[in-house]
């Protein structure tokens, strides 16, 4: 299949000629794990002219990169813990973000009811919010608004009028967590950088002491393989404290781990106008977004000691969020059995003596050990880009080899062919709808396409429409292939979870067209007849995570 796109190819049908190539060369920078953190260093350091190498154990993002809550945020709750420098540099980020990946990071307004009991009273969310555009100098237009009662109600009628006094509306961004990490690894790919998915690292490779490369698994050929660098990153998230141990350099500092959930529900059954961030009934705070034709409602805060790659939502985890949501909302009882799906992901926290989940800190913190392997973990999604700048900084002062630069990050369209601002993306979508009317299917498809593929919505929907598939397999099959050959997806899982979120979002897209979907991977990767049990298996399996509460 034909695109016509700016994207270069980036994918697995060629692995082992880039993976032979790979191995034979000395990088300045080799970064352990493709989440947000690990893609926005390869970026950063591929713009400074640093021959990078990525090396991922499973999908980019496949860690807590995709289990967010999906927001550009500065978290507004960090300043009752007087994280003043956190607030301020993710602020101040949501407005970068926006401006270089336009398509994926929306300005969104979110509504905070005051409510009788609540974490904020009136004047507390008024002075926390003033502070906050403030930090963030959000533009004058943009700043808080506060409503009354009745105001907020015909903003919002679903609140539940016995506990609503009033609210604050604020300005927050929302993005697609996965596709911005899969966006980064291609932009760091343009950029001359090298990346391998499933690519595990197990050992370290080193010279008189000091770190100078990795041993990795192969999780496609089933071998070892090789990689050497001037030096490593580890930003392996979660798993950053066993690539310490790995390394035998796991004192002092270490990791804890808490898990957050979010359950997806049918749009009807929680039909929001607008997002909502609002009391838990334990001083928590959750959220609450619609989001096309369904409303995701998260998130939990506890701690974690479980299996670091299978994480579930349970029972009392569903039972938590359904109470405070049937709390805060006027609607009609929410149960387990209204939930279509749900994630659960785990935050890579730093430990602190006394402290509960919701009190740790989400600022970052680096590593360095004594045989120099650099460790970062923490912070938050938003902050990806001053993480990178940190780190890089630090590999280039700790080399002298390498050409001092600075971050070029700041000002970089990150979208092969971007939107220059959210005026001609608003238009390219209008258009979308227009000029494909006859091929898409549901009212949200359009802006499905475009948020998630920004120009290469036509790309893709060009070659839906000239494909010999009918109805939505057309698009689904166009869809497909881009991913294989642009965007390096691999396994089923790879699509439906990673580059589309159709599991989580449009699930039943997924279910009746499983075996079409296996097929086109099969085929593209010939697949033996094992490897196809293999993956329906893991397919169905990866399903029923999503979809049962445990
Ligand atoms: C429930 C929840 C909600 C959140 N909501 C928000 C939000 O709305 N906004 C926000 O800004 N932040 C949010 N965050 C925080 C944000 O999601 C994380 O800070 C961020 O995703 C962490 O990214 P990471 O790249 O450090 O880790 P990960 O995304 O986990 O990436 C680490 C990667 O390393 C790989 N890896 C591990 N070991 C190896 C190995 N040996 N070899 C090769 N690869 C390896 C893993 O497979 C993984 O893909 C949230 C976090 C949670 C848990």
């Amino acid at each position: 299949m034909e695109f016509e796109t700016k994207d270069i190819s980036f994918n697995n049908l060629k692995r082992e000629a880039r993976i032979a190539y790979s191995e034979t060369q000395i990088y300045d920078l080799i970064i352990i794990g493709g989440g947000i953190t690990g893609v926005g260093i390869a970026l950063d350091a591929s713009l400074r002219g640093l021959r990078t190498l990525l090396v991922e154990k499973k999908d980019y993002a496949s860690g807590t990169s995709s289990k967010s809550t999906k927001l550009i945020h500065g978290g507004l709750r960090y300043l009752k813990q007087l994280e003043l420098g956190l607030v301020k540099e993710t602020g101040l980020e949501r407005a970068v973000a926006h401006n270089n990946i336009p398509h994926l990071v929306h300005p969104e307004k979110m509504l905070l009811p005051i409510v009788n009991k609540g974490t904020f009273g009136k004047f507390s969310a008024m002075l926390a919010i003033t502070v906050y555009d403030k930090l963030a100098k959000v533009p004058e237009k943009d700043r808080k608004k506060s409503f009354s009662k009745k105001e907020t109600q015909e903003l919002e009628p679903l609140l539940n009028s016995q506990i609503l006094k009033s609210s604050i509306q604020y300005s927050e961004y929302r993005t697609d967590d996965a596709r911005l990490t899969i966006e980064l690894i291609k932009a760091a790919i343009r950029e001359g950088a090298e990346a391998f998915n499933y690519m595990e690292v197990e050992e370290f490779i080193y010279e008189n002491n000091i770190v100078k490369g990795i041993i990795c698994i192969d999780r496609v050929a089933q071998i070892k393989r090789e990689f050497k660098g001037a030096q490593v990153v580890s930003a392996a998230g979660p798993w950053v404290d066993v690539l310490r141990t790995t390394n035998r350099s796991k004192v002092g500092k270490s990791l804890q781990l808490t898990k957050g959930v979010h359950i997806v529900l049918p749009r009807e059954k929680l039909p929001l106008e607008s997002s909502v961030y609002f009391d838990a009934f334990d001083g928590r705070m959750l959220f609450a977004i619609p989001r096309a034709n369904v409303t995701y409602v998260g998130t939990s805060d506890t701690n974690y000691q479980g299996n670091k790659d299978k994480i579930c939502c349970t029972l009392e985890d569903a039972n938590y969020i359904l109470k405070a949501t049937n709390n805060m909302f006027g609607i009609k009882k929410l149960e387990v059995e209204d939930i279509i799906s749900s994630w659960a992901g785990l935050r890579p926290l730093i430990h602190e003596d006394g402290k509960s989940p919701s009190e740790l800190s989400r600022k970052d913190e680096i590593f360095i050990s004594e045989s120099k392997l650099i460790s970062i973990a923490g912070g938050k999604l938003t902050g990806f880009r001053k993480m990178a700048e940190r780190i890089v900084n630090l590999v280039i002062e700790s080399n002298k080899n390498l050409e001092p630069k600075g971050c070029q990050t700041k000002f970089y369209k990150i979208h092969s062919d971007s939107f220059q601002d959210y005026n001609e993306f608003e238009t390219y979508l209008e258009q979308i709808k227009k000029e494909y009317d006859d091929i898409l299917h549901s009212k949200y498809d359009a802006w499905y396409f475009v948020t998630t593929y920004g120009k290469n919505a036509k790309t893709i929907l060009n070659s839906a429409r000239s494909n010999s598939e009918e109805g939505i397999k057309s698009l689904l099959s166009a869809e497909i292939e881009y991913c294989i050959q642009y965007e390096s997806c691999y396994a089923p899982d790879d699509y439906f979870n990673r580059r589309s979120g159709r599991i989580y979002f449009e699930i039943d897209s997924v279910k009746s067209n499983l075996d079409f979907i296996i097929d086109i991977f099969s085929k593209r990767f010939a697949w033996k007849i094992e490897q196809i049990v293999e993956m329906k298996n893991l397919a169905l399996s990866y399903l029923e995570e999503v979809e049962a509460i445990q």
